[in-house]
């Protein structure tokens, strides 16, 4: 006798912030498992799939868009945004700027893309290049609570895709704040 077919699931998930904040190293490690140094920045928009047997009934297709080139300009275009429906806002936690930017570009998303319910996107903070000495304020966890508390962010991960820290950890823990709101 053979089972229920799958459940299948696509998810559109952005993966934004300042230019060499590690985007492309996380996305290559999550999905491909391997960290270079050597990385070509990729023009344009870029996506990589991860495919997840979540459980016994569950596939997931997890899309991680990138950006590349445009970065500088901290906002994106409504094609980029659209039908997304998570995204992860990534800065380098050795450099205080990119931190500032981070509600640049939260505000761009949430005036380019909201859910089917009229809610924003849930969106998660990362903490990339943990594994490196942090700026300031930016090794304090209470801090970045209640920063994201404030802000909406649904919570942030110490992330490092060099030394493969939290990066499954962080896409899990994103996916299964989709499955329960979706
Ligand atoms: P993007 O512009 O946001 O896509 O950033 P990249 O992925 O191209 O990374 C920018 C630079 O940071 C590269 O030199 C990476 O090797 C480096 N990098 C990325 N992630 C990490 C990390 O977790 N730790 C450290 N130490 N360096 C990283
Ligand atoms: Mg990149």
């Amino acid at each position: 006798m053979s089972g229920n077919p799958k459940k299948e699931h696509l998810f559109k998930v952005l993966v934004i912030g300042d230019l060499g904040v590690g985007k492309t190293s996380f996305i290559k490690r999550y999905v491909h498992q391997f960290f270079s140094v050597h990385y070509r920045a990729t023009i344009g928009v870029d996506f990589a799939l991860k495919v997840i047997n979540w459980d016994e009934d569950t596939l997931i297709r997890l899309q991680l868009w990138d950006i590349a080139g445009q970065e500088r300009f901290g906002n994106m275009t409504r094609v980029y945004y659209k039908e997304a429906v998570a995204a992860m806002i990534v800065f380098d936690c050795t450099r205080q700027s990119t931190f500032d930017a981070i509600l640049t570009w939260k505000n761009d998303l949430d005036s380019k893309v909201l859910l089917p319910n009229g809610e924003p996107v849930p969106c998660l903070l990362l903490s990339n290049k943990c594994d490196e000495p942090k700026d300031g304020n930016l090794s304090n966890p209470s801090f970045l609570d209640s920063f994201c508390k404030q802000e909406g962010f649904i919570g942030w991960f110490d992330t490092s895709a060099k030394h493969n820290i939290n990066v499954s950890e962080s896409a899990t823990f994103l996916v299964k704040h989709i499955l329960e709101t979706t």
